[in-house]
């Protein structure tokens, strides 16, 4: 998809503060739609108009929530800070935007991943979930040996 057009399309039910942290934003503004994969926000728009079809929480911090790092997380953001200050790697596809954590209106995240899993013939690309987690972790890191469409790690 032309990326104005699916930056468009987000914006009708995502502002840019619910997928980067505050210093992102602070700094870029809109133009933080940026620093996102392709098909993360691919991703994220069938996620939101043809999954799950309802509203998703990701990050809440422009209302004054305590969640900033569900989306992008930038070099200072508390998660990459600790890593680097204790000399550990850190290539969680968060860093990348290639990756969201988010709950569905009136659902647990394991009947979000479900709805997910059943809809993986949805997305043009591989998926990944993380499992067993009370939010859902999906990103689109694709491992060229995997043969599957969702993987759950
Ligand atoms: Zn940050
Ligand atoms: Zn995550």
């Amino acid at each position: 998809m032309d990326r104005k057009q699916l930056i468009l399309k987000l914006r009708e039910t995502f502002d840019i503060r619910e997928l980067v942290c505050e210093h992102v934003f602070n700094a870029f503004g809109e133009k933080a739609w940026q620093f996102f994969d392709q098909q993360a926000l691919e991703s994220l728009l069938i996620l939101r108009t043809q999954v799950h079809k309802k509203a998703m929480t990701i990050n809440t911090w422009k209302d004054g929530g305590p969640l900033t790092q569900r989306g992008l997380r930038c070099n200072i953001c508390q998660i990459c800070k600790d890593k680097t200050i204790a000399n550990e790697l850190y290539m969680s596809a968060h860093a990348n935007g290639a990756a969201f954590d988010y709950d569905v209106a009136g659902q647990t995240s394991e009947e979000s991943r479900q709805q997910v899993i059943q809809c993986a013939y949805m997305f043009t690309n591989r998926i990944r979930l993380e499992g067993k987690v009370t939010w859902v972790h999906f990103d689109v890191y694709d491992d060229p040996n995997s043969i599957q469409k969702v993987s759950i790690f």
